[in-house]
């Protein structure tokens, strides 16, 4: 098993103000590529720690990646440090001062401000291979002791995955002989992982045993996702898909989606394919849902607009729910939802639409409509179904629950 740590550097991380993205999305990559992290530090910009650090890992594991403190200012030390630990010494990198000039000049479009600054980015200890970054200014910096391999990798987080895309996953396949691991991803709405488990119990006792499964459940979605590995990426992916189309039919009724996408990208997929439009008629997700339809590229093709009708008054006046159906059934009612989605029909004249009215908390329930009490009505102007849901959590969490159950109530 090829083992790595995750060494992550910068006071701002201890004190909080930045929170530590690099490694979760590192130990992940890595993990999908064979590569076990277990371990992962956090030091701040003292030269003291990072070398203890730089020190344990290195007895603890093959790989040790290093992101942060590689900025030109002056609380940053990783790179001399790195020069002196691995007994090299500063030289100027000719192809990363291009590079960084470069940058200044055709994209940050400024001249390179204190020269001299700048300048220290291209600097590397001789006893690196240096891996371009093409995104920014710091390169990366590769090195070897006592055949443990270090990495050291900016904090900025689109560089640093840059740097792990362009140079690293490749280097460590190669290096490594890393074993080919495949996924699938099979996404299921509408039912708990414990009862998926007694659905798949018989398909997942008798699982090879070289493919694993895992229930990765998430606002009212269950991926499940399988994984195999083996020398071969022919042999793996033809498993992969054999197991993948036997779980498929255990589950099929509630299967939404056999990748692992979001559920408005389920739902914009549906109604291009279909050649339809929706819109929206939002209470207590105050457009939230229409954000979710609009947060995906070309959803222009389905989408025209939506009404925000959080006050009554909106309701009454601009989608002409019944004054009627808001005193007597109230606004968070079966009456209104329906009266809602008619109007929103109305005005927009598209195929669909979506109408939710609830009560999102954390004050304003009562007994009869709990504070989570959510109505939703999808349809069409010939037919509408209704349904009454229950959330019981923060207000946020419960406007993200309303929002993807009323898209999935769309694609059923
Ligand atoms: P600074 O001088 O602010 O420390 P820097 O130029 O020294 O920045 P880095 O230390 O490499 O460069 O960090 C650059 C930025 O990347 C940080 O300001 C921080 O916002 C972000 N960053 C650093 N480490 C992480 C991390 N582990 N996870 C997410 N973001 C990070
Ligand atoms: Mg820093």
């Amino acid at each position: 098993k090829i083992t790595a740590s995750i060494i992550t550097i910068g006071d701002e991380l201890l004190i909080g103000q930045v929170i530590d993205t690099n490694s979760a999305w590192m130990a992940q990559e890595l993990n999908k590529i064979g590569v076990w992290v277990q371990h992962r530090i956090a030091v701040g910009d003292v030269w003291e720690d990072i070398w203890q650090a730089l020190d344990e890992e290195a007895l603890r594991s093959d790989i040790i990646f290093i992101t942060g403190g590689l900025g030109p200012t002056a609380d940053d030390i990783t790179k001399p440090l790195l020069c002196t630990y691995f007994g090299g010494t500063m030289v100027m990198d000719l192809p990363t001062l291009e590079h960084v000039t470069y940058l200044f000049e055709h994209v940050f479009k400024r001249p390179m401000p204190l020269l001299d600054r700048n300048k220290k980015q291209a600097e590397v200890p001789d006893v690196c291979t240096v891996l371009k970054n093409e995104r920014g200014t710091a390169p990366g910096m590769q090195f070897e002791k006592n055949g443990k391999l270090f990495f050291s990798l900016p904090g900025v987080p689109h560089e640093m995955k840059g740097l792990m895309s362009d140079h690293i996953f490749s280097l460590l396949k190669e290096r490594f002989k890393l074993p080919y691991i495949g996924h699938s991803t099979l996404l299921t709405v509408g039912v708990g992982e414990s009862y998926l488990a007694d659905m798949i119990q018989s398909f997942e006792e008798v699982l090879p045993e070289n493919v694993k499964l895992a229930y990765l459940p998430n606002y009212g979605m269950v991926r499940l996702r399988l994984t195999a590995h083996g020398a071969e990426r022919q042999t793996v992916d033809a498993l992969l898909e054999q197991q993948f189309t036997a779980l498929k039919m255990l589950v099929q009724e509630f299967v939404a989606a056999d990748e692992d996408i979001a559920m408005n990208e389920i739902v914009g997929r549906l109604l291009k394919a279909k050649g339809k439009s929706v819109t929206t008629a939002e209470s207590c997700t105050g457009g939230y849902i229409a954000h979710l339809i609009t947060a995906l590229p070309g959803a222009s093709a389905y989408f025209k607009g939506s009404v925000v009708s959080y006050d009554n008054t909106v309701k009454q006046n601009v989608l002409k729910v019944n004054s009627n159906t808001l005193e007597i059934n109230g606004a968070v009612s079966e009456q209104t939802v329906i009266e809602m989605l008619q109007g929103a029909l109305n005005l927009m004249q598209t195929d669909y639409g979506i109408a939710v009215s609830g009560i999102m908390g954390p004050d304003g329930g009562t007994e009869e409509k709990p504070v989570g009490t959510v109505w939703v009505a999808v349809g069409n102007k010939w037919h509408v179904e209704t349904k009454k849901l229950h959330f019981r959590f923060s207000r946020e969490r419960n406007i993200e629950l309303t929002a993807i159950n009323a898209l999935n109530l769309l694609r059923l």
